[in-house]
């Protein structure tokens, strides 16, 4: 007797979906291959790239995908720095989330319904207009989207004061194992039903399941904001500058921090007139209403000038803006130094930062590295980066080695492996440090109760 034959599984999804949304060409399928991760990973060529335009064509493409046992790995903008939406199994699916992009305001109860291929700036730019904030302000805003935020957890320098992506997440529809639909939350602020699920889909980074609809949560718009630059002349001056302005009562709404190998790097990009002699520099703004950003200003200088630190504010807009494009250039600034970059984005307890800070550039002495740290100093979530000649193995070794060293660091004093890129790819063997044996093994079975097939995402963040 013939068997049945079976069908091959992309014609499924394409007789499911309409070829129109199912693409398998080769130029494709490689484009869909990459992230912006800027060291070598683990990578294969999907089968095809799936672009649905509704909560249904998820549904039926995770169906197929379900039973025809087909890997599916979730994109946003492919701007992830540790490869989240890449994909590593060969008869993979990428499913690209930017034909998902409509959302609705409800200016009302100040939230929103947003689909996941949003862009993040154009929701900010939308919501703005309307009187209202939506904070979380990644340095990719500009092209990353609300799915990908949401599934990385980002954040930027504003979320020192505002919070992370988290705490905007009000609820969250999603297609997990067999193409079962979960809804959690609604827009409402008080909400204490039974276990968050919403909180665990939020930086779970496509391993659950993928992500249709958003609720999120909207603020007033502040009225006004004042920029202002410190310049040190020790990395010891900076820990002390900043417990001393986040224990004065004013909070800024960023604290940004940058050493001498940062400034210089910016400066030799594209030049902005920082000076090139400072050990260090803060670049500090408040937000609120006009006079109290003048008065909170106004204290921070007084407060660093009793530590001998030089402030500037910035008196017009325009000049507080090429402070931040300094600051938002350092990535390609970085990229010009030399042609690899380890980039690690660990976090400290902000009382441990004065210790860490030249224990940090010790690590790198020892392996004879150039190390470039920067970031959102105020929650303690440093960037660190480690240069190296790609073409140079021995070096990338170093290099490879010292963030091990910067890993045990960042835990030694109770930090974390990650504030921000999340573990995809290339974290994956730092997350049990931080865990420990009991709280991996209920990382993996919260995976499975999800997934238990493992086809969301495999190979991220756990290794089951
Ligand atoms: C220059 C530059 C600056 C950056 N600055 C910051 C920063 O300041 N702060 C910060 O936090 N990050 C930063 N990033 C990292 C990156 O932009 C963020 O992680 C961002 O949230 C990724 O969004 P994306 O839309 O590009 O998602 P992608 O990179 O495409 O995907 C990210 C993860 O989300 C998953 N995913 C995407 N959509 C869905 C969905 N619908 N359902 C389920 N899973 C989904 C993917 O599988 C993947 O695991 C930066 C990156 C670059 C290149």
């Amino acid at each position: 007797m013939l068997g049945v034959l079976k069908k091959d599984p992309i014609k499924r999804l394409i007789s499911a979906l309409g070829k129109e949304k199912v693409n398998t060409s080769i130029v494709e399928r490689k484009l869909y291959s990459y992230d912006a991760t800027p060291i070598p990973i683990e990578r294969a060529i999907p089968s095809a790239v799936i672009f649905p335009e509704s909560r249904e064509d998820v549904i039926k493409l995770v169906e197929v995908c379900y039973e025809e046992n087909i890997p599916i790995f979730p994109r946003g903008a492919g701007s992830g720095l540790t490869g989240g939406a890449v994909p590593t199994r060969e008869n993979g699916v990428v499913v690209s989330f930017e034909r998902m992009t409509s959302f609705e305001v409800d200016v009302d109860n100040a939230t929103a319904k947003v689909q996941p291929g949003v862009v993040t700036y154009d929701f900010q730019q939308h919501v703005e207009k309307l009187g209202l904030f939506y904070p979380p302000d990644p340095s990719s805003f500009k092209y990353s989207t609300i799915g990908g935020n949401i599934a990385e957890n980002a954040g930027g320098p504003r979320c020192l004061k505002y919070g992370v992506t988290r705490e905007y997440v009000l609820g969250i529809e999603a297609v997990i194992k067999e193409g079962k639909t979960i809804k959690t939350g609604n827009p409402i602020l008080k909400d204490v039903a039974g276990y968050d699920i919403t909180k665990l889909f939020v930086g779970s980074e496509g391993t659950l399941g993928l992500l249709t609809e958003a609720t999120l949560k909207l603020i007033p718009k502040p009225q006004a904001r004042a920029t202002a630059l410190a310049l040190f002349k020790s990395l010891e001056d900076v820990g002390k500058a900043v417990t001393r302005i986040m224990t004065s009562g004013i909070f800024p709404s960023a604290l940004e921090f940058m050493d001498r190998d940062a400034i210089k790097a910016v400066e030799d990009y594209k030049p902005v007139g920082l000076p090139k002699d400072a050990e260090a520099l803060l670049l500090i703004e408040v937000d609120g209403s006009k006079t109290a950003v003048k008065e909170q200003i106004e204290e921070v200088k007084g407060l660093l000038a009793q530590l001998g630190v030089e402030v500037k504010v910035a008196q017009s807009e325009e000049e507080a803006q090429k402070l931040w494009t300094a600051r938002k250039n350092l990535g390609p600034a970085l990229g010009n130094l030399k042609t690899g970059k380890i980039n690690e984005d660990i976090v400290f307890p902000r009382t441990y930062l004065a210790e860490a800070l030249p224990k940090l550039r010790k690590i790198a002495k020892k392996y004879d590295l150039l190390m470039v740290i920067f970031g959102h100093i105020g929650d303690g979530n440093l960037h660190v980066n480690f240069l190296y000649d790609k073409t140079d193995k021995e070096e990338e070794e170093r290099a490879e080695r010292a963030v091990d060293e910067v890993f045990e660091l960042a835990l030694s004093y109770h930090g974390s492996i990650t504030g921000e890129h999340g573990v995809g790819l290339t974290k994956k063997k730092f997350l049990r440090w931080q865990f420990g044996d009991t709280g991996y093994e209920l990382l993996k079975g919260i995976k499975l109760l999800f997934d238990p097939k493992n086809l969301f995402n495999p190979g991220k963040v756990i290794e089951l």
